[in-house]
């Protein structure tokens, strides 16, 4: 038995409670965990706001420790090396998108908090492919949001071949929105922070961006018409989402991985007359989050992080859920 910080029910706070690890598998590495981001899909699981929970649940999803132990066919990883594990904790192996290592597209990923128990726990197993090895130099205090957070606003950057030519606006500074700022400012591009949180205005500048609009403010977005490129939300409420099409010029993309659970009202119209796209994605696959560490590495880029020891991590909860944390949580043994 181990130790673990679990929500024994949904929206309960957490408590700290013995759980058992499975037998590790052939194709698996358990990590003695050094400490864990908490993202907002933490608290969604734990809250159950997706359906998708079940009780005592583990959440932590930005894993960073020390393999301790590996199964007879792990080839990747040894005993002592320093690694990380983000959202999915396993891959089917043999879909189409397995084969391609575009490992986030299987259509049977396990899921680190869902699968099985996540992080926020003395060990956590995991697939060796989805164990990504932590460049040396990182610090290791804050590399864990890069885990889940980082690699969910750089996949865009991949995915949609952006570079210093777009014209980008973040939507929602939090975990994810405030990484996104680092990046794309260190690709060299013209960014825009959209936030409704007016407190935030100085240490956004602090982060690099160009110009800050308040996201729920009408008449500041209408005066932003056609003004951007690619605009990333990582907001998990609903926006006039019509507006922020507004604010695309022709063959502008609004790009969403915020997790907004109402459908979207979107004007078909307004998409068609300047070629306008919608989409979103899901975290991304380790070689991109292998990517995305040689450029956070290369370009001295962290998450601005608020360390908790594990004991805490329920003031750590409360002050993701009141947007007061600055911006990313981190909980350590
Ligand atoms: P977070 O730290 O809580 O940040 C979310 C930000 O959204 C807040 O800081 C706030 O920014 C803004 N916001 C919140 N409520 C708002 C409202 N009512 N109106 C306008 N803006 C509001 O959360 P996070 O960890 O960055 O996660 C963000 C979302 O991404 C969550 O839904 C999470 O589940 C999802 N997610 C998705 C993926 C994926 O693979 N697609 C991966 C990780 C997380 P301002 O104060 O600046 O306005
Ligand atoms: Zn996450």
């Amino acid at each position: 038995m181990i130790n673990a910080y679990a929500a024994l029910e949904e929206k309960s706070k957490l408590e700290r409670h013995k759980i058992q690890l499975p037998d590790l598998k052939e194709n698996y590495v358990s990590i003695e965990v050094i400490n864990c981001g908490i993202c907002h899909s933490d608290i969604s699981a734990i809250d159950n706001a997706w359906g998708a929970s079940s009780y005592p649940l583990v959440a932590g999803h930005e894993v960073v420790g020390k393999v301790s132990k590996i199964g007879s066919k792990v080839t990747q990883h040894k005993v002592g090396d320093t690694v990380g594990l983000g959202w999915h904790s396993g891959y089917c192996h043999i879909c189409e998108y397995c084969q391609k290592e575009d490992y986030n597209f299987c259509s049977n990923t396990k899921k680190t908090i869902f699968s099985q128990y996540g992080g926020f726990a003395e060990f956590v197993h995991a697939d060796e492919k989805s164990v990504i090895s932590i460049p040396e130099g990182m610090d290791l205090d804050k590399v864990g949001p890069l885990l889940c957070g980082g690699i969910t606003v750089f996949t865009p950057i991949i995915e949609f071949g952006l570079d210093q030519n777009f014209k980008i606006g973040i939507v929602g500074i939090g975990g994810l929105g405030h990484i996104a700022i680092k990046f794309f400012k260190a690709l060299g591009c013209h960014v825009t922070a959209f936030t409704h949180s007016a407190d935030k205005n100085k240490s956004i500048k602090i982060m690099g961006a160009d110009n800050i609009i308040d996201s729920t403010n009408q008449d500041e977005l209408n005066q932003n018409q056609e003004a951007f490129d690619f605009i990333l939300s990582t907001v998990n409420q609903k926006l006039n989402w019509n507006t922020y099409l507004n604010c695309l010029k022709p063959r502008g993309r609004l790009h969403l991985v915020g997790a907004a659970l109402e459908p979207l009202d979107i004007s078909v119209f307004n998409l068609m007359k300047g070629r306008k796209s919608i989409s979103g994605s899901p975290v991304g696959s380790p070689k991109n989050i292998k990517k995305m560490l040689d450029f956070a590495l290369k370009n001295n880029i962290y998450p601005d992080v608020e360390i908790f020891k594990m004991e805490e991590i329920n003031l750590a909860v409360e002050k993701i859920r009141s947007n007061k944390i600055r911006y990313r949580a981190v909980v350590r043994w």
